[in-house]
């Protein structure tokens, strides 16, 4: 940075632009960084930046980055108002036991504030310096300006620590010299460059948007559990029935009289007595569940048992006995041409059902 054009001077202690001094060391200006003599340059092509320069060339490593903090102040102390980021807080909750996922959000817009008061003097807050500090709507606020430096991870610490609304502005000037008017765009409107540093409301804003996420999913999770368990109770229910009545309610379920089943079932299966109901009931169960009006469907026999083993209590009476049980039922239905074996898929195709359609293609 030491090669750098200064782009402002201090007259005293004010910040001026180079064309508002004279021309050349009668500037009477010094650099706000090392505090040795300036002079103005005023080129003598009207296209040209007017900029200082140390009178005496020295290794002055921070005149640069001085210049552009003391511009900021200037501008936000003559505009009295600053363009402050949006903030926005997004919150996903998860329940890991019915896998329900909830997201809730809120945020507030960017938006122009009216800066009561500028500090001229910037004083030390426990251990931390801001780069300036305003007052809105008489609450206090730090304005940091980043040029080269960034807020380190120890003031990050302590501007935390304080809780008071901060605001970074990153200057990247538009040119190697810029003018007041520049920094003036750049510090008060241009709203890409800025971000909160430190911001209560926003923790407010996140805390807020957490508890509405998890009413939420506390409703949704109440609502699940309500309906599982009322699922459970009818499962519940359903076990205690007869056989006769667990027939019936398969029936029902069909729309079927007893007598236009009976080509579908197959007595004396082996294994047929793993599901604790009769081959009636447990062999209608899957015709209802993945034939009846499916013409088309892939039926597996991992997908049989899955459902089979949901709607029953099943009590294996020799090894693999409910796997071969449901093997021979549905070697039983192929052979009527109701399910048609695939070699590729090894499992089979519903050709047709007791309706009597057919597959239609
Ligand atoms: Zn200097």
């Amino acid at each position: 940075m030491a090669d750098l054009k200064i782009p402002f001077g201090l007259l005293g202690d004010k910040l001026v632009s180079p064309s508002e001094v004279t021309n050349g060391l009668k500037c009477n200006c010094v650099c706000p960084g090392c505090k040795k003599p300036l002079i103005a340059n005023h080129p003598k092509s009207e296209n040209r930046v007017k900029y200082f320069s140390h009178y005496v060339k020295n290794n002055c490593s921070n005149g640069y980055e001085s210049a552009l903090h003391l511009a900021a102040k200037r501008v936000l102390i003559e505009e009295k108002r600053i363009l402050v980021p949006a903030i926005c807080a997004v919150v996903d909750v998860y329940d890991k036991n019915t896998h329900i996922h909830e997201t809730a959000s809120g945020s507030f817009e960017s938006k122009v504030i009216t800066l009561n008061d500028v500090e001229q003097e910037v004083r030390d807050y426990d251990g931390v310096i801001p780069d300036i500090v305003a007052t809105s709507n008489s609450k206090t606020i730090f304005i940091e300006i980043a040029v080269t430096h960034f807020i380190d991870d120890e003031k990050l610490a302590k501007l935390k620590k304080l809780q008071i609304p901060t605001i970074e502005i990153y200057l990247e000037p538009t040119s190697q010299v810029p003018t007041l008017e520049e920094i003036r765009e750049l510090v008060v409107n241009t709203p890409h460059n800025r971000d909160w540093v430190v911001n209560p409301k926003l923790d407010k804003l996140k805390e807020r948007v957490k508890i509405e996420a998890e009413k939420k999913l506390g409703i949704a999770v109440n609502y699940e559990m309500a309906k599982q368990l009322k699922f459970q109770q009818a499962h519940e229910k359903y076990l205690r029935l007869s056989d006769e009545d667990k027939l019936i309610y398969e029936l029902k379920k069909l729309n079927k009289k007893r007598t236009e089943i009976e080509s579908i079932i197959r007595e004396n299966i082996k294994g047929g007595k793993s599901f604790g109901v009769s081959n009636h009931v447990w062999q209608l169960s899957i015709y209802r569940r993945f034939i009846h009006r499916k013409q088309g469907n892939l039926v597996e026999k991992d997908d049989v048992l899955e459902w089979l083993n949901k709607r029953f209590e099943i009590k294996p009476i020799f090894k693999d006995s409910p796997q071969i049980a449901i093997y021979y039922y549905l070697r039983f239905l192929n052979d009527l041409k109701m399910l048609e074996y695939n070699k590729y898929t090894g499992g089979y195709f519903v050709e047709s059902d007791t309706t009597g359609n057919d597959f239609p293609y």
